[in-house]
């Protein structure tokens, strides 16, 4: 199917791989698979870097006090972080990208956005395109996975991928998006720190949609507390076409948030 460039007037895939330094753990040894690993330094001050998947449901995650993450899974394996091979994986991964769109917005290591307008004729529909992107990530890597979001702006296929974490794939059409982001509880909003979340909770927000109905002016006084920088005077550039829309556009998704909230 070809893209309507009504329907979809660019297609944009955010790319995210999925616990990569854990992932690269357990690939690079068999022995760890579909076991809890935590990459990251023991030391009584270190932190977690990566949690494997198998590790996550006993509520560990990144960034958190590798002590505490022994205490919720004793039975998690330790593995100190090889960044070496992470960034050799991530030159695999990379070149992967860029056969598939000139145009890739690298975002850390191990995941980008890439525009795909134009591409249809090379890689399909958005769903095609997606699902080959994965199968070739997977190939040039011998097994590590990828979640893939698509549509078409970069904010909702960022929260697409991380919707769907591990190994998922989502197509959110261009005319789906506002309605699909709105059900979506404010741990999904793209950025918004700790504070943040808290300071909307209080507000009585309980979902993106709740943040896109509130005037952005009020938005900005509430919260501009943990956002210094973000301009609330009204009187900058930024289009007021959708209430809300500017401060999503400010923010990045929460790291817990790809862990499911
Ligand atoms: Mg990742």
């Amino acid at each position: 199917m070809i893209r309507s460039e009504k329907a979809w007037p660019r297609v944009v895939a955010h790319a995210d791989m999925d616990a990569l330094y854990a992932a690269v753990e357990q690939l690079d040894d068999p022995a760890l698979r579909g076991r809890p690993i935590l990459v990251g330094s023991s030391s009584n001050r270190g932190v977690v870097l990566t949690a494997s998947y198998e590790a996550r449901p006993y509520g560990v995650g990144s960034a958190m006090p590798m002590a505490r993450a022994k205490r919720l899974c004793p039975k998690a394996l330790m593995i100190p972080p090889r960044f070496d091979r992470y960034q050799e994986i991530s030159r695999t991964i990379m070149r992967v990208f860029s056969d598939f769109s000139p145009e890739v917005e690298t975002l850390s290591l191990d995941e980008a956005f890439l525009d795909m307008t134009g591409s249809e004729r090379l890689f399909g529909d958005p769903q095609s395109i997606g699902r080959r992107l994965k199968d070739a990530v997977r190939e040039a890597t011998h097994g590590l996975t990828a979640s893939v979001g698509v549509s078409a702006t970069k904010y909702v296929a960022k929260v697409a991928s991380a919707r769907r974490k591990p190994d998922g794939l989502a197509v959110v059409p261009p005319d789906q998006a506002k309605a699909w982001l709105a059900p979506l509880p404010i741990c999904w909003l793209w950025g918004a720190g700790p504070k943040t979340e808290v300071r909307l909770h209080q507000m009585g927000l309980q979902t993106i949609g709740d943040v896109a109905a509130i005037d952005p002016k009020v938005l900005c006084h509430e919260t501009r507390e943990d956002r210094p920088s973000f301009p609330c005077s009204g009187t900058g550039r930024r289009s007021s076409a959708s209430p809300g829309t500017a401060i999503l556009q400010e923010h990045r998704i929460r790291t817990h948030a790809r862990n499911g909230c």
